[in-house]
């Protein structure tokens, strides 16, 4: 345990200690299984237990209703992009999508394709590209369709560090891309109809996507979809094997969340972490950060320094420090300091520290 350092990646990201050391305390014997959760099937009682849990733990944080459908799938937010439109995106028509960095691009490319089969497309409504994404668009400058059948956004994008600070106003149903920010906070549920997130940043370990979707929006799906596409299919019952493991440890981190004190604990340690990291940039003229400060985000923090070379520096040296992964994407380059639910507020006071000292060695 003491090997294990200040983790600011972007995903898979950082999980609660106590969540690992939990899980070592049931390897390689599950109690009362007499083996392992990989090892048995999932429609035993065991695993059962683990899976029901986790989906109403889901609801349970978030207040949804019994009228939402919690569903664990597999192939990343990223097959998302494609699914959502493949169930959702009429004949004729359209849906809308806000367009605020590269995961909704690819968002908007899917529904394209899928669009291209049928009279329909995504209509983008709004778009911070203009300006290398920097900015989460204003409402005034959004152009929606009351009719669209749905509005898509992402709610966080990792990338550049913005976030929308609320839900989009609109009249049509919204599906959102929450990766990067599920369950940092809560939501105002009855205006979405479907909600998706890679777990491996807020909620658990690569491999497992959860997927909310609520009855009446599901209702609106086209029918005579590929089984394994339908949401239908996996709302209906757990259809194909799971990824028992990857479920398992998202119940584990769902269950630490509540000992944290629900999604109101997460938004006071996430507010406070973020709140040290910007005011730390704020005060100084050596880094700046890279976004719209209306924009920020509360989990990826990008910032950069005053050259190319300085950033190089900085990251190693952080590295030495015992504070990892803070390179910014490499499409566009800088710090990044990805601040998820699980990352300790010690960790965030070591980086404030450290960016303290770089400044004096180096400023
Ligand atoms: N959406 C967002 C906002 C993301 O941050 C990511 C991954 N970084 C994705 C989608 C793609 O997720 P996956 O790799 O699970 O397909």
């Amino acid at each position: 345990l003491d090997q294990r350092q200040h983790n600011f990646s972007a995903g898979p990201g950082a999980l609660p200690t106590e969540v690992l050391e939990e899980v070592r305390a049931e390897l390689p014997v599950y109690p009362g299984v007499g083996a392992s959760v990989m090892e048995i099937s999932h429609r035993s009682p065991a695993y059962s237990e683990i899976h029901e849990r986790a989906a109403s733990r889901m609801r349970g944080l978030l207040g949804m209703g019994d009228d939402w459908h919690v569903l664990f799938l597999q192939g990343g937010a990223s097959m998302q992009f494609h699914q959502v439109p493949l169930n959702f995106l009429p004949d004729d028509g359209s849906a809308d999508y806000i367009d605020t960095g590269a995961w909704s691009a690819k968002a908007i490319k899917e529904a394209e394709i899928v669009g291209a089969g049928r009279n329909a497309g995504p209509r983008v409504a709004a778009s911070s590209r203009d300006d290398d994404y920097t900015y989460i668009p204003g409402a005034d400058a959004w152009d929606l369709n009351d009719g669209a059948a749905y509005l898509h956004f992402t709610s966080n994008n990792t990338i550049y560090g913005t976030q929308f600070a609320a839900e989009p106003e609109a009249a049509a149903p919204l599906v959102c891309d929450a990766s990067s920010d599920f369950l940092s906070r809560p939501l105002d549920v009855d205006r979405y109809g479907l909600i998706y997130a890679g777990a491996q940043k807020n909620i658990g370990p690569a491999g497992v996507t959860a997927v909310l979707v609520r009855d009446d929006f599901l209702e609106r799906r086209h029918a005579d979809l590929p089984t394994m596409l339908d949401y239908g299919t996996h709302a209906a019952k757990i259809f194909n094997t799971p990824p028992v493991f990857a479920v398992y440890l998202v119940d584990k981190v769902l269950g630490w969340i509540e000992a944290n004190g629900g999604l109101a604990g997460m938004v006071e340690r996430n507010q406070g972490k973020a709140d040290a990291l910007y005011g730390a940039i704020d005060a100084s003229d050596f880094y700046r950060g890279t976004v719209r400060p209306d924009s920020r985000s509360q989990m990826n923090v990008c910032f950069r320094l005053p050259s190319e070379e300085l950033e190089a520096r900085f990251v190693k040296e952080a590295k030495g420090a015992g504070l990892l992964a803070l390179k910014g994407h490499r499409s566009v380059g800088g710090v990044r300091a990805s601040i998820y639910n699980a990352i300790e507020p010690a960790s965030v006071t070591a980086l404030v520290d450290f960016m303290g000292r770089f400044e004096a060695a180096n400023g």
